[in-house]
């Protein structure tokens, strides 16, 4: 048996996505090994998690009330591009492929019930907005291509230019993991889809 706070520590690593028993507890030993400092810092960006929230607008993950994109005054506001996840957002904006807003969902269609994802909130802000083409990039999967198609139809009645990103190449089908290149072909050759 390990110590308790040993155990504890396991316990919360082995609740994380794709930790299992035996990562968490190498996670929890490496840690233990670190020095003092080492494991202050990790505390403290642990603890700074208590800061961050949901932008009003978009609900990426932010510090503030409104996030960095939302509150830049240079994006192109007649571009909305919706993504499933906050993580999404990244490699788009590494990919430098797109300079207008953001939609996060939250997650995806399950089942045809929309009520745990901002789709309300999206469509609210459509509908008050002034855009002029949105882009869905939402993941090629199954989950991801139910998301697109019930946007797509949700959205006819604004009457606006609707794409969707297009499959990269040689990606597997998260946006998360896809490189710069393939992100940036796949927003520049976005199209209709269905
Ligand atoms: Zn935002």
């Amino acid at each position: 048996m390990y110590p308790e706070s040993f155990q504890k520590l396991i316990t919360q690593f082995n609740s994380l996505p794709g930790i299992g028993p035996k990562m968490a507890e190498r996670l929890v030993l490496f840690l233990f090994k670190q020095n003092k400092e080492k494991i202050n810092d990790f505390i403290d960006a642990l603890h700074n998690l208590h800061d961050i929230k949901l932008c009003d607008t978009c609900f990426n993950i932010s510090q503030n009330n409104l996030c960095t994109i939302c509150s830049n005054t240079s994006r192109d506001t007649s571009k909305l591009c919706i993504v499933e996840e906050s993580l999404n957002i990244m490699p788009i904006e590494r990919s430098r492929a797109f300079d207008g807003l953001y939609h996060v969902l939250g997650g995806t269609i399950k089942k045809r019930s929309s009520e745990k994802i901002t789709t309300n909130q999206l469509l609210k802000r459509i509908g008050g907005g002034n855009f002029k083409e949105i882009i869905i990039a939402t993941n090629f999967t199954t989950e991801g291509d139910m998301t697109a198609m019930y946007l797509k139809q949700e959205l006819v009645p604004y009457n606006i230019t609707i794409s969707r990103i297009v499959r990269g190449l040689a990606t597997g089908s998260d946006i998360e993991y896809a490189d710069d290149m393939t992100i940036r072909s796949s927003i520049t050759n976005r199209g209709d889809f269905s």
